[in-house]
């Protein structure tokens, strides 16, 4: 599918939920794929685009950026304390903000640098095991404990369970964002962004829709 059949979802969605077209941000996940199909991305005008390690961010975006003006990236995995400075460097906003100990390093190089990216904190709202973020019930603190450190919270964001109706988790995320009067909610992928859309998105981060199954290979 190409990027103007996404968009195109993306607004019919938007305005079936009342929203207007426009109204969420898509981010491109251009992890693992073939530099030639981010760059014909890159061609079309697209900006946006969302990564899940830092190290293979910081291995391909210098080039591009150097031949693109106004990329935006934004960190959508799992981010190691050791690698936040880094992740300054690179990314404009944090959506995998997810255990205390990682936001407080995040203040403290913050501090240091005088800037920090835009940050989502991430729930697990399926509660699983192997999924990075706090669990619902831990949400609210985890967000009052961020705003004390100052950290610039935007919103929140999430990864429903494989196997589960995701629009469930969806609600839940954007429960807790509204009592907590967050107004970002970063949620939706390729298989499942407009019933995001439906529940309140406003980052959808959709990979293999736009550019093809990815490669492991
Ligand atoms: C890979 C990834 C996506 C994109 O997944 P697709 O199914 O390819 O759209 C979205 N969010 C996160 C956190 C990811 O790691």
């Amino acid at each position: 599918m190409s990027l103007q059949d996404i968009t195109a979802r993306m607004d019919a969605a938007l305005v079936a939920a009342g929203r207007s077209a426009g109204d969420a941000t898509l981010i491109a996940v251009s992890k693992v794929q073939q530099n030639a199909r981010v760059e014909a991305v890159l061609e079309e005008g697209h900006r946006i685009f969302g990564e899940n390690r830092v190290q293979e961010a910081a291995g391909k975006w210098p080039e591009f950026r150097e031949k693109f003006d106004g990329i935006e990236l934004h960190l959508i995995g799992p981010l190691q304390s050791n690698k936040v400075r880094q992740a300054f460097d690179l990314f404009q906003t944090i959506h995998s903000v997810d255990r205390p100990k990682l936001a407080r390093t995040i203040a403290r190089i913050a501090d240091e640098e005088g800037r920090c990216p835009d940050l989502f904190l991430q729930v697990n709202t399926g509660e699983e095991d192997q999924k990075a973020g706090v669990a619902p019930g831990e949400a609210d603190a985890f967000i009052a404990e961020c705003r004390a450190l100052q950290l610039p919270v935007r919103g929140l964001m999430c990864i429903p369970p494989a196997n589960e109706e995701p629009s469930l988790h969806f609600a839940l995320l954007a429960k807790i964002a509204r009592r907590n009067d967050l107004a970002g909610l970063s949620m939706g992928m390729s298989g499942d962004f407009e019933s995001a859309i439906a529940q309140g998105a406003t980052h959808i981060r959709v990979g293999s829709a736009i550019f093809g199954e990815r490669d492991y290979g």
